[in-house]
């Protein structure tokens, strides 16, 4: 029978290019986002629902929900990519600020995980992919807060493994290196009170780092992040993580083999700090 997946932020980046390769491999696909009367492309494609769905906003995720079962029948996978990046120096954020980073990248997930939950149990299957980072498992200077997110996510997935398996519900988890997405432009908040000079030379210097990496054509695409995903939701193994990109590859195994201080004294390095 032809499967089906819920993609949450799948109006850009990585949950769009996630939306087309899993439409392109025959899925129903619910390519849901905050604003769907703007979408233009998905809504043309058979067996794509674009609909509403703001990870905020509980009575859209129900409704999001509700509408995919009684169109498919059916949610095997829930991919839960919605999230957006808060950057700066800790002490210039306000509370809404810090909340809000956390009401998106995990309320906003435990939220739409709970909602699709009971619909997977009484199926006694489904899958969970979780778009985590590189992020969620080593630390770059100013990213204090998405870190903090990026973390939780990491510490969900791994704990919820043992209670999914009791319904049938597989955990995995996709991270992602840098991608040339929205995520450093739109969907990046950086927030920085120059006031408090004492963090300025290292804002100036980490803010120039990932400038010139910017420039170097760094990282990967999002069809290479929705590849790994593809590769998470059907390659029928039992792995909890998938990186991915050659950049995730290389922190990742770089910060696996290095102890706290030497990990962070290569960060410092690599941004001339
Ligand atoms: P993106 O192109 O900016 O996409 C982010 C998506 O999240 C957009 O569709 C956005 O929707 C959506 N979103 C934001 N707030 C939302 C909310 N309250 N409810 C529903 N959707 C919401 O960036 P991306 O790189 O594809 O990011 C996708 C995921 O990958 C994020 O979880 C991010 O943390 C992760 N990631 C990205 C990178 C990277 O380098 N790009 C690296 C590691 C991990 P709107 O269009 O409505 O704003």
């Amino acid at each position: 029978m032809q499967k089906t997946i819920l993609i949450t932020g799948a109006s850009s980046g990585i949950g769009r290019a996630s939306a087309e390769l899993f439409h392109k491999n025959g899925w129903n696909v619910v390519a849901t986002m905050r604003t769907p009367e703007k979408e233009e492309e998905l809504t043309k494609l058979d067996n794509v629902l674009v609909t509403k769905l703001d990870v905020q906003d509980q009575s859209s995720i129900n409704n999001a929900i509700q509408q995919a079962i009684d169109k498919y029948g059916k949610i095997d996978v829930l991919l839960n990519n919605a999230g957006y990046g808060l950057a700066g120096s800790f002490e210039s954020m306000n509370e809404e600020t810090i909340r809000r980073q956390f009401e998106v990248n995990v309320f906003g997930l435990f939220a739409v995980t709970q909602a699709v939950l009971p619909h997977m149990r009484k199926e006694k299957s489904g899958m969970l992919i979780n778009i985590s980072s590189v992020g969620g498992r080593m630390t770059f200077p100013l990213f204090s807060l998405y870190h903090a997110t990026k973390f939780a996510v990491e510490g969900f997935s791994e704990s919820m493994q043992y209670e999914m398996e009791q319904i049938g519900v597989q955990v995995k988890v996709v991270e992602p290196g840098s991608v040339k997405t929205e995520f450093a432009g739109r969907s990046l908040d950086f927030q920085h009170n120059e006031e408090l000079a004492e963090y300025n030379e290292l804002i100036h210097k980490v803010t120039s780092g990932f400038e010139e990496r910017r420039k170097e054509g760094a990282g990967s695409t999002p069809d290479m992040t929705a590849a790994v995903i593809y590769e998470a939701a059907t390659d029928g193994k039992d792995q909890l993580r998938y990186r991915a990109g050659e950049d995730a590859e290389q922190l990742l195994t770089a910060r696996a083999g290095m102890d706290d201080v030497s990990f962070r004294d290569m960060i410092k390095q690599n941004f001339s700090l």
